[in-house]
């Protein structure tokens, strides 16, 4: 899907500020620094509409983007980062179960993973944890550019079998840089529409 309108609406905390559009919404999240806000920008044709983060694990609000007044792109901060306190992390808890949990208009999540590493342990808490409230989810193992594309199978199959993912759950090879993934990652988004 080539994208020209995307409209950041709202940054949330609470349920009360989420849109009521009634558009159907893809969260994203992804552990800190694994190439969320590139795959959100590669994904809007944009530079850097979704904040690079400078500030790994800060942003605690649920972002939503509009895009073509069709759908919502929801940015959830990413997890993992050592430095964040205890309360943070469970604030962080709470926001995303809140959110996920209540919100009928929600599609499918976007995990993102690096494909060059096995997942982390939070990533797959991350995963079990969609599975438990039976989420559709997307994954996209990306930074495919850092390794020889002769790997990619082989490193897809750790993925999968690491996150003992779902085999209704497409996992896609993507890479920001090369704007590899592209199509397949709109295709299906654009099926659970
Ligand atoms: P976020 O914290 O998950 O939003 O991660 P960012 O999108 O800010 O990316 C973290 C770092 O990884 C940045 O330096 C990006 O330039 C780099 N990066 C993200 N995606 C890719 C990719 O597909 N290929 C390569 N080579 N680098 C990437």
């Amino acid at each position: 899907m080539k994208v020209n309108n995307v409209e950041m609406v709202i940054s949330a905390v609470k349920p009360e500020q989420y849109p009521i559009d009634d558009l159907p919404e893809f969260a994203l999240a992804g552990r800190s620094n694994v190439g969320k806000s590139s795959f959100i920008n590669k994904m809007i044709g944009r530079k850097a509409l979704a904040r690079t983060s400078s500030k790994p694990g800060k942003t605690q609000t649920l972002n939503f983007y509009k895009i073509e007044e069709k759908l919502f792109f929801v940015d959830v901060p990413g997890y993992g980062y050592a430095k964040v306190s205890k309360s943070d992390r469970q604030a962080w808890g709470e926001m995303i179960e809140r959110y996920i949990t209540a919100r009928n208009v929600l599609r499918a999540v976007i995990l993102i993973v690096d494909l060059r590493h096995v997942p982390t342990n939070d990533d797959c808490m991350m995963y079990d944890f969609l599975k438990h409230y039976n989420i559709p989810t997307i994954v996209i193992a990306t930074k495919a550019d850092k390794i020889p594309k002769g790997k990619w199978d082989k490193h897809k199959k750790v993925v999968k079998e690491t996150l003992d993912m779902d085999p209704n759950d497409p996992i896609i090879v993507f890479s920001s840089e090369l704007g590899l993934g592209f199509d397949q990652a709109w295709n299906e988004i654009q099926k659970r529409m």
